[in-house]
């Protein structure tokens, strides 16, 4: 369903004339209201007028979140604090928060935008949206709320937390449309499994799961566990919040970044170059109509790709590819990297595993270990000892095959590793302790 049929659209020149525009725009009003930039551009040695075109683009400083850290708490806004009527912070997931400001024309963009979002999902004014993202600083609640309301839809504003009491209310109200974190989804089934409310009778069509990463076969888990569509949104709060980007209910093959307000770019995150579309690196995102804070090449430390090829639902803006990982996530075992991304596949892959699953590394004589605990489905973990570990070393056995580490792999009772109510956290890093 298209939300915004003309801009969803767009000629591939149209975007990229718009761009340009807002791109230049966007050059003269940090120039002239954010010092930093100022700065920045003056060493560099380019102005404004420079900045023409989005091939420009590789020309402009990048920001990083080192940047808005060292300018705690309003230090980059570009518009008089009375001017700023909401704050946000980072969830703070990867050390301190960042403070990000919005103006009125900047809460009611990102509103359009996820309703469009929601939109691409299938959502129409006729549905139920349950929003059981946190509400409060972090970006997910209020982005969803707002969105879902600019829909027309009815709102479900439950927040996070008393999670069988959400799953009563779901199936009472008539929820039509989740949106949450994936592993909070999750969380939200087995309760209902626990209160005896199967997914699959109640009216929910479509899951719009984001604000962590996840995978295709987490991806398969939840459809045919809770019988939805469930579909990934992506977005940052340095950026604005959810609903940067956003699947197709039509394709389910990428995430459109809504290219008229934000101008993606894919970097080799060693060097900083520029890579062609379809390669992996980080995903680099400049905020072209943003007012309160916006953004030159935001380094967003997520590693993706940018596929600029027709998708099939009509919709012509950018698709960004599922993230792999968030670069800070990585971790390197003996001169390995892997995301725990990649063991999740390994492990949904397994019969009798849950998605449920934590990696605990720890170093010893300065060398790096991890261990992965899953829980097994109740099933299995009836099986005699034997069997179980029989299975760990199998699952061990893929992990260095398919990953090429060597991780120790734990079999753990069902529910006893701690559910997420929001972001859920997969690496358990006692190295810091130590
Ligand atoms: P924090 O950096 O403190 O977690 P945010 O709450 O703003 O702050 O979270 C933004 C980050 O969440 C993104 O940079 C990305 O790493 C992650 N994220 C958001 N949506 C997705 C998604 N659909 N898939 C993978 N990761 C996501
Ligand atoms: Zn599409």
């Amino acid at each position: 369903m298209l939300y915004d049929l003309e801009k969803e659209t767009l000629p591939r020149e149209e975007i990229e004339t718009i761009q340009a525009r807002r791109l230049h725009d966007l050059c003269v009003r940090v120039y002239a209201n954010v010092p930093f930039y100022r700065k920045r551009f003056d060493e560099i040695g380019i102005t404004p007028s420079d900045i023409n075109s989005v091939r420009d683009l590789h020309l402009l400083p990048f920001t990083e979140k080192q940047d808005l850290r060292n300018h705690y708490p309003y230090g980059l806004f570009a518009v008089p604090r009375e001017n700023i009527v909401r704050l946000h912070a980072s969830s703070g997931t990867t050390g301190k928060a960042t403070v990000v400001g919005y103006t009125a024309r900047d809460l009611n963009t990102w509103a359009e935008l996820v309703a469009r979002s929601l939109g691409s999902a299938g959502a129409t004014a006729r549905d139920f949206v349950h929003v059981a993202y946190g509400y409060g600083l972090f970006t997910g609640g209020l982005g969803a709320h707002y969105g879902a309301e600019k829909l027309g839809a009815t709102v479900i504003p439950a927040s996070g937390g008393s999670t069988r009491r959400q799953v009563v209310i779901m199936r009472d109200f008539g929820a039509t449309v989740l949106c949450c974190t994936p592993s909070y989804a999750l969380h939200l089934w087995e309760a209902g499994q626990e209160a005896g409310i199967d997914f699959r009778d109640l009216p929910l069509r479509t899951g719009v799961f984001g604000a962590e990463p996840w995978t295709e076969a987490m991806r398969a888990d939840i459809e045919q566990k809770m019988g939805i569509d469930a579909l990934n949104i992506y977005g940052l709060s340095e950026v604005m919040g959810p609903g940067v980007a956003m699947e197709c209910v039509e394709a389910k093959c990428g995430m459109h970044i809504h290219e008229d307000h934000f101008l993606p770019e894919i970097i080799d995150p060693v060097t900083g170059e520029q890579l062609a579309p379809g390669e992996t690196g980080e995903l680099v995102i400049t905020t072209l109509t943003k007012e309160g804070l916006p953004l030159l090449r935001y380094r967003t430390r997520d590693i993706t790709t940018l596929d600029y090829t027709p998708c099939r639902c009509g919709r012509t803006h950018a698709r960004i590819g599922r993230i792999r990982g968030r670069s800070d996530d990585m971790l390197i075992i003996r001169g390995v990297n892997v995301f725990p991304q990649q063991i999740e596949t390994i492990l949904l892959e397994t019969e009798g595993l849950t998605p449920y699953y934590q990696i605990i590394v720890t170093r010893e004589n300065n060398l790096d270990s991890i261990e992965v605990q899953v829980e097994v489905s109740e099933s299995f973990f009836s099986d005699e000892i034997r069997k179980l570990q029989r299975r760990e070393a199998g699952i061990q056995k893929n992990i260095k095959e398919f990953l090429g580490i060597t991780a120790k792999v734990r079999l753990v009772e069902p529910r006893s590793i701690q559910r997420s109510e929001g972001k859920a956290q997969r690496i358990v890093d006692k190295r810091l302790l130590s």
